[in-house]
């Protein structure tokens, strides 16, 4: 069974979950982008109520082009950005795969939002690529 565990920068927000993922992608959206502070985020969507989280988070919502309400989870101590959820799909919460502990449990299945990515910061090839965010999680 895969486990996911990780937590931010200071360690005050910590995270688990042995739940199946409903996906695995980069996705390099400018709400990705922006809010992560890098090219693109790295997001693990697990089922929200099969993931045990500890430690206070703060939170930042923003409206995406879809018209669905994003927010975006910080520890507010450190920044790190933990998860984002989507209005579209409430029962998910999209883990930052770079807060993981360890590295290797997450493997991008798709690239979303490819067509925006950066010249600087190329989309993961091997896997399907998508203009927009398909039907997924
Ligand atoms: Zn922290
Ligand atoms: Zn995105």
């Amino acid at each position: 069974m895969a486990e996911f565990k990780g937590g931010c920068l200071c360690g005050a927000v910590r995270y688990a979950s042995t739940a199946e993922p409903a996906f695995m992608a980069n996705c390099h959206c400018d709400d990705c982008r922006k809010s992560s502070a890098a090219g693109h985020m790295s997001l693990i969507g697990l089922p929200k109520d099969q993931v045990e989280f500890s430690g206070a988070m703060s939170e930042y919502q923003v409206t995406a082009d879809s018209g669905a309400s994003i927010s975006h989870h910080f520890c507010p101590s450190c920044w790190s950005q933990v998860y984002t959820a989507s209005s579209s799909t409430p029962v998910n919460a999209h883990i930052v795969a770079a807060t993981l502990d360890d590295l290797s449990a997450f493997s991008p299945q798709a690239v979303v939002f490819a067509s925006k990515a950066a010249p600087w910061d190329r989309p993961f090839e091997g896997v399907p690529h998508f203009d927009k965010m398909p039907p997924i999680g």
